[in-house]
């Protein structure tokens, strides 16, 4: 699993991403999932909270996203009622936040960071667990990375670039990992840091989805062709361009479902675009996120069925060395303890690959 590059990634205590209590590392399960890489301020919350239709991200000026957010978007069927529209941490399971609590979302995502990070401002790998469940989703898992940065803030480590691009390396090394390449229309194709590490890892474009943003903030008398014909920068999963909700926009109020009509108009409406207004759009992307991580799954379940069970057997086994060769303590309460804490971390495991496998198909 993964490049050993992550070493630069986290806080000195932080495993890998995907480690879990037992020493055991689930990230060695490959389960597809999309993860969004690009520099601070191209717009990957905007076009995740598009793709959620809901405000629910944290904003601000600096570094906001610290450690990655996994986001699992679940389509449930409209005519259930008791399936309304609902968000859950896997940190805090038992608090469920309906769509009017959603503020309440973005504090507990900036809290959970305030946690996970110590206070201070620098990255950890430890991800953050938020599943949002609604009829009108597509079954989307996204994984939202720390934004490659420059330039450090503040009291962040100064390798904090270094840092941010380790961990983007770590997340999209895995052959089996869709990477979404986010990049600003507005900025020199040539300059996306998203494209060159997405090229370091899928150097033939093969499972890399560009991303572009912005596409209304272009030059006028220039547009996007080139770069979605693919004459730019050749991926085979293609180019999706988007636009969503300005600084400006966002001051005035104007909402989400606002915001994705005008952007419907905007790629109907303009002369290079028009033909191509099918595959254009965040509702486009969503579809077709959710289409690609389909198939994906679909090719690699075998795969992951036999991991899955690799992983059962050697956990299998480390309960029966545990049981077998350590040196088990005379005291009876140390004694159930101990047994104790070796069964919760085998169910927690399984569990853990399990979940992660349920939710992936
Ligand atoms: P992130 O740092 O990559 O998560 O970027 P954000 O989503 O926070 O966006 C950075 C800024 O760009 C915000 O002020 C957004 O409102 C603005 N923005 C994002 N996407 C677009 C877009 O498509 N068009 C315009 N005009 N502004 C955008
Ligand atoms: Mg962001």
């Amino acid at each position: 699993s993964g490049t050993g590059s992550g070493g630069g990634a986290g806080t000195a205590t932080d495993t890998r991403f995907g480690s879990d209590p037992t020493g055991v590392e689930l990230s060695a399960i490959s389960l597809p999932r999309i993860v969004v890489v690009g520099s601070q301020s191209t717009g990957k919350s905007s076009v995740l909270e598009a793709i959620v239709g809901r405000d629910l991200l944290p904003r601000g000026r600096d570094i906001v996203t610290r450690c990655p957010l996994v986001l699992q978007l679940r389509h449930v069927p409209p005519s259930d009622r008791s399936q309304e529209e609902r968000a859950i941490f896997s940190h805090a399971p038992m608090r469920l936040y309906r769509p009017h609590e959603y503020p309440e979302v973005i504090k507990e995502i900036e809290a959970e960071t305030r946690r996970i990070t110590r206070g201070t401002h620098s990255l950890s790998s430890k991800p953050i667990y938020l599943t949002v469940c609604a009829p009108r989703l597509v079954n989307l898992t996204l994984v939202d990375l720390p934004g490659l940065t420059k330039i450090a803030v503040g009291d962040q480590p100064t390798d904090i670039e270094q840092q941010s691009r380790n961990m983007a390396l770590d997340f999209i090394s895995q052959p089996s990992t869709l990477i979404l390449a986010v990049s600003a229309a507005n900025v020199d194709i040539a300059n996306s840091e998203a494209l060159n590490l997405a090229r370091q890892v899928d150097p033939t474009g093969e499972r890399t989805i560009g991303l572009l943003t912005k596409v209304d903030l272009m030059e006028v008398g220039s547009d996007a062709l080139p770069i979605l014909r693919g004459e730019t920068v050749p991926l085979r999963l293609g180019f999706v361009p988007v636009v969503n909700r300005s600084q400006q926009d966002i001051q005035n109020g104007l909402a989400i479902g606002a915001s994705i009509s005008r952007e419907r108009v905007f790629f109907s409406d303009h002369p290079s675009y028009r033909g191509l207004r099918d595959v254009c759009g965040t509702p486009f992307l969503a579809a077709y996120l959710s289409k690609l991580l389909e198939h994906s799954i679909r090719n690699q379940l075998p795969k992951i069925e036999d991991e899955i069970l690799q992983h059962v057997a050697i956990l299998q086994e480390r309960l029966r060395r545990a049981g077998s060769l350590s040196p088990v303590p005379s005291d009876p309460l140390e004694q159930s303890q101990l047994l104790l804490s070796l069964l919760s971390d085998f169910s927690q495991s399984v569990s853990n690959a399990i979940n992660g496998y349920v939710d992936a198909s």
